[in-house]
């Protein structure tokens, strides 16, 4: 088989360039061994302010730019819904976080999506003494389906490869790569957290930050927006939502936790006054880097020989954007900016 490039991997990362590639009639085969789970676990989120200090995440607005039609080029494809909008409401906790939330709101990076008020609405079984701070323009990417959806696509084509891609068997010449009976131009490795088992590009500072989640059933609340606090309360319809996401720095499993169940829980209880079970807990590390910013080019040796990594906690907002410049820099020689290249850590 011949193929213009090898994606390995297949979360958000290695979906958003094999978009790419499809766009611009470039041939590929997909290897994805289910050994992560990040974007299949995630909240999918779209959100452009940190709601802890409310300040700016890092090119939201640019990147949103990019992500919405991106997402809704692919419902399109797949006469599919992917894209949730959902206002997001903030518990504020104090007098002084009322004064910081209309502070904040006078920036003009964030005026477009901070509601200059502070919302007294009753929310049933949300204890809220101080008001919410409402967000607009913010919503959730339902990942999961969308990943399965373009999963049975490449299948159907014969482009997915349902196994570990075995990197010593990768041979490397100027002009091809070989890896069994595959020839290729070039490779991107998307693997996440995987990468620590990649000989090529282990030695990056991604450090992983596991993330656990679970799925609540409460019978009695109808929640309608996504309420922030010290966890996040994000309705999935039917009365089930997603609670989440603890931050652990040194367990690197993808294995739910009795640990983290404990700490959601003890969190919720603390805002969330109505009864509720819990039906499912999951668990993913996101590759996260030490200087917060994604990886994104070739290997310093091997110039057909690249990857996209490092999306960190907002994997739904960067994806689009870094893939479409890795695929500039890789096909048109584009110059990759400083703060994504990862040539900034050989
Ligand atoms: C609990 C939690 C909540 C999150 N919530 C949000 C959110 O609300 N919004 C948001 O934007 N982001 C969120 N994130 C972050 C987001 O999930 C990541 O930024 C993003 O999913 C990373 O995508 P990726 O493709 O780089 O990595 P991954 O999703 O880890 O994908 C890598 C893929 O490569 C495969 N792979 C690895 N090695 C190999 C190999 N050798 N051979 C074959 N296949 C291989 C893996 O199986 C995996 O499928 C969250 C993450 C977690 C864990």
């Amino acid at each position: 088989m011949q193929v213009d490039y090898i994606i390995v991997g297949f979360g958000l990362a290695g979906l958003a360039f094999a978009k790419q590639l499809e766009e611009n009639n470039k041939s590929y085969v997909v290897f994805e061994d289910d050994s992560q789970t990040s974007s299949g676990v995630a909240g999918g989120m779209y959100n452009p302010v940190i709601l802890k200090r409310f300040t700016p995440v890092w090119e939201a607005t640019k990147q949103l730019e990019v992500a919405m039609p991106f997402y809704k080029k692919l419902e399109n494809q797949f006469n599919e819904k992917y894209d949730y909008p959902l206002k997001i409401s903030r518990i504020l906790h104090s007098v002084e976080e009322q004064n910081n939330w209309y502070i904040a709101c006078d920036k003009p990076s964030l005026s477009k999506y901070m509601i200059p008020k502070v919302s007294f609405e009753k929310i049933e079984g949300i204890k809220a003494d101080f008001g919410f701070g409402n967000l607009r323009y913010t919503g959730r990417i339902d990942i999961k389906k969308m990943l399965s959806t373009y999963r049975s696509f490449l299948k159907e084509r014969k482009q997915l490869v349902e196994e570990k891609f075995e990197h010593n068997e990768l041979e490397i010449t100027e002009e091809n790569l070989h890896y069994r009976d595959i020839i290729a131009k070039k490779i991107v490795f998307c693997e996440g957290f995987g990468i620590k088992k990649n000989p090529f590009f282990k030695e990056l500072p991604l450090n992983g930050t596991k993330g656990e989640l679970m799925t609540i059933y409460a019978p009695e609340t109808d929640i309608t927006s996504l309420i922030k606090s010290s966890v996040f309360v994000l309705p999935l319809g039917n009365h089930y939502y997603k609670v989440g996401a603890t931050f652990h720095w040194t367990d690197k499993s993808n294995t739910p936790t009795e640990e983290a169940k404990k700490q959601l829980t003890e969190k919720l209880d603390t805002f969330f006054k109505n009864f509720y079970e819990v039906v499912e807990q999951s668990a993913g590390i996101r590759p996260t880097v030490k200087d917060r910013r994604p990886l994104v080019g070739t290997h310093p040796k091997y110039k057909n020989v690249a990857i996209l990594n490092g999306l960190g906690t907002r994997g739904v907002m960067i994806a689009p954007t870094v893939a479409k410049e890795l695929y500039e820099h890789l096909e048109n020689n584009a110059t990759l900016r400083k703060e994504i290249n990862v040539s900034r850590h050989f």
